[in-house]
């Protein structure tokens, strides 16, 4: 047995082979395998060559966050995830979404799990046995089954497995050594390159699409600023309405910034927002901004920003950004480029870090 890939470059290329292989039915391998990325960013262990539990609710439920916003109807219809006649996860989705009321709306994951916990209960637990039966030992292996596992050990999986089974295993997966920090490393390179593959699938089973239509992609991964403004609103009240990062004063309709971006980690949470004027907003688009900036969003009053959360019913999700942007940070090259306002840029340097950063 394979007991891990110390290489995080090996590791990629294998991940990539097999991505490569063959014709996906349905996307669920491409979100198994985000939402375990997103996971080991966010549990980033300190020591690089230890292994990892990954609960398999916990993937679930970050399976669940990646088609909450797909299933909704583009274009007037809802798009085809899978080139088999049902699609579970999608349909299971839909109807926590319906039973939260949030047909074609903006309403967030977070609000329909207070407003139905017994049908997000279900989803979950739904989603969860579906990917032990089909992506998550499909993960790494060539079309046909060949292939040795080299993310975790998948031995028990199989197409029918039981609930039974997936909890005698401990309703986790376990990555081998290496394998969890190797993921975070390559989050950056991974994900964008994810991204591209999905929209490919989607297309390929939409063929409906024209090839110049519309932004699948914006669909399926890009932020409705529209499902924003409830924050902005509320954060200029609590806050002020100036530029978080140039402090120019901003107009109406400005736009709310995602100080982790958006495209790394699609984390929603008030912690992880900002006013921003359309300067900054433009110049810092995907970028990673300075280890001050990302600490001066989350030195941010936490009572003020409770009482936003509270007001507007929005999750402050602080626990989970710092650790995003713990693992993020400890997971780029020393001396990569951040971003430090329109036209500034430093290099990244955690020796003088601040204590979210440390392990
Ligand atoms: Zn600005």
């Amino acid at each position: 047995m394979n007991e891990g890939a110390e290489d995080p470059l090996a590791l990629g290329q294998r991940i990539v082979a097999v991505l490569e292989t063959g014709a996906r039915t349905a996307t669920y391998k491409l979100a198994t395998l985000t939402a375990l990325i997103d996971h080991c960013v966010e549990h980033l262990p300190a020591d690089p060559s230890a292994p990892l539990e990954v609960p398999v609710r916990a993937l679930a439920h970050r399976v669940v966050e990646i088609y909450w916003r797909q299933v909704r109807p583009f274009e007037g219809q809802q798009l085809r995830q899978s080139s088999q006649p049902v699609a579970r996860i999608p349909r299971a989705v839909t109807t926590l979404r319906e039973a939260a009321g949030a047909q074609g709306a903006g309403l967030s994951l977070d609000l329909a799990m207070i407003r139905c916990p017994e049908v997000y209960a279900a989803t979950l637990e739904d989603v969860a046995l579906t990917l032990v039966r089909q992506p998550i030992h499909r993960l790494q292996k060539l079309p046909g089954g060949g292939g040795v596992p080299f993310l975790y050990d998948d031995s028990w999986m199989h197409d029918q497995v039981s609930r039974r089974t997936l909890d005698a295993h401990g309703g986790v997966i376990r990555l081998f050594h290496g394998v969890a920090y190797g993921l975070a490393r390559l989050s950056g390179l991974l994900k964008p390159a994810l991204e591209i593959l999905w929209v490919e699938d989607v297309r390929r089973m939409n063929r409906h699409l024209d090839a110049n239509v519309p932004d699948v992609a914006g669909h399926l991964f890009g932020r409705d600023r529209t499902a924003l403004a409830p924050a902005r609103s509320a954060l200029k009240e609590a806050f002020g309405a100036r530029c978080f990062y140039c402090e120019v004063p901003l107009a109406a309709n400005n736009p709310v910034d995602h100080v982790l971006p958006w495209s790394r980690l699609g984390i929603d949470g008030l912690a992880n927002l900002v006013l921003a004027c359309g300067r900054c907003n433009g110049s810092k688009l995907h970028a990673l901004p300075s280890v001050e900036l990302m600490d001066r969003a989350l030195s941010r009053e936490p009572a003020v920003l409770e009482q936003v959360a509270e007001a507007i019913a929005w999750p402050t999700q602080y626990d989970r950004v710092v650790a995003a942007a713990r693992g993020v940070y400890r997971g780029e090259p020393a001396g990569s480029l951040t971003w430090a306002g329109p036209g500034r840029a430093v290099h990244l340097d955690l020796s003088s870090a601040p204590d979210w950063l440390r392990v």
